[in-house]
């Protein structure tokens, strides 16, 4: 039985229940997160939800519970489900309105939804257990507000479905100027002579979690160079790596895209240096 939590109590998931007049129903009009647990430990706790209430800010809902309330309703999602290792999904939509009309409604208390679900154990930092991605790519067809976590993902979900279709683990998106965004549900970067590349945060990627403790960890701790920079298409065509961040995948190596092999075709050793400082301090955040 899953047990989750829905506004204030938790429940088995047959009994959550939500109206249809709900603003996340009718227009993805909510924010969410998703942060891992390994073993009970969860992975980035306080960035993910400094951006959830960033998110909410920005969205204009005013809602905003301090991490020590998040943490006590994801400790109990994780006792209170089976699984060595979760994913913890929040959910804070603005809210039920007794009409459907686009306007921000006052006085509508947010709907608060949290459930978990499992994952497989964390990645970890060998070529001979790591499983290379295939990628298609297609131009980026969002809106101009990725950075904003919202749980209405059409956009990401055509995207995604863009790869899946065609046997493929993610979709590489880019835009008018022929550089590269990011995934459709995660951070990308290409990697040319042992340096580190990945766009600049700005309103066409989400700020990822993975992605801030990666340039975090390397900036730290590796003696890898990271740039914060525009990558063409081109470059990604010519890159020697590939790698995808999100807060399940941590470092996904790209060993194909669009049916040609990524540099040799293999699994580089550049990932296998940043996957291995990732395993080691992502538990400091
Ligand atoms: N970009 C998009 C569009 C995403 O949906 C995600 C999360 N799945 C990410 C990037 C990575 O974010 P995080 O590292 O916080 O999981």
């Amino acid at each position: 039985m899953t047990t989750v939590f829905l506004n204030g109590a938790f429940m088995p998931m047959e009994d959550a229940k939500i109206s249809p007049m709900d603003r996340g129903f009718l227009f993805g009009d909510g924010i969410y997160e998703v942060i891992p647990a390994y073993r009970g430990e969860l992975v980035g706790f306080g960035p993910h939800i400094a951006r959830m209430n960033q998110g909410l800010q920005l969205v204009g809902i005013d809602f905003k519970w301090d991490v020590v309330k998040w943490r006590a309703i994801c400790a109990e999602l994780i006792a209170s489900n089976q699984g060595d290792n979760l994913a913890i999904y929040l959910h804070v939509s603005r809210g039920t309105d007794s009409k459907r009309f686009h306007a921000y409604p006052d006085n509508v208390a947010p709907t608060v939804f949290a459930y978990a679900f499992e994952i497989p154990a964390a990645p970890v930092p060998d070529k001979a257990q790591t499983k290379g991605y295939k990628v298609a790519t297609t131009e980026d067809l969002r809106w101009q507000r990725c950075h904003i976590k919202s749980t209405a993902l059409l956009g990401n979900v055509m995207h995604f479905q863009h790869g899946f279709a065609q046997g493929c683990n993610e979709t590489i998106l880019f835009n008018a100027h022929n550089q590269m965004t990011e995934g459709s549900a995660c951070n990308a970067y290409i990697v040319k002579d042992g340096v580190v590349i990945t766009p600049p945060l700005d309103n066409h990627i989400l700020p990822g979690i993975t992605r801030f403790m990666l340039l975090d960890i390397l900036a730290k701790h590796g003696a890898i160079e990271v740039q914060e920079r525009s990558v063409t298409m081109d470059e990604v065509c010519a890159a020697d790596e590939v790698w995808l961040t999100s807060s399940s995948k941590e470092i996904a190596p790209v060993v194909e895209i669009d049916g040609q092999p990524v540099g040799d075709g293999e699994i580089g050793d550049v990932w296998l240096a940043a996957q291995t400082l990732y395993t080691a301090h992502k538990a400091e955040y």
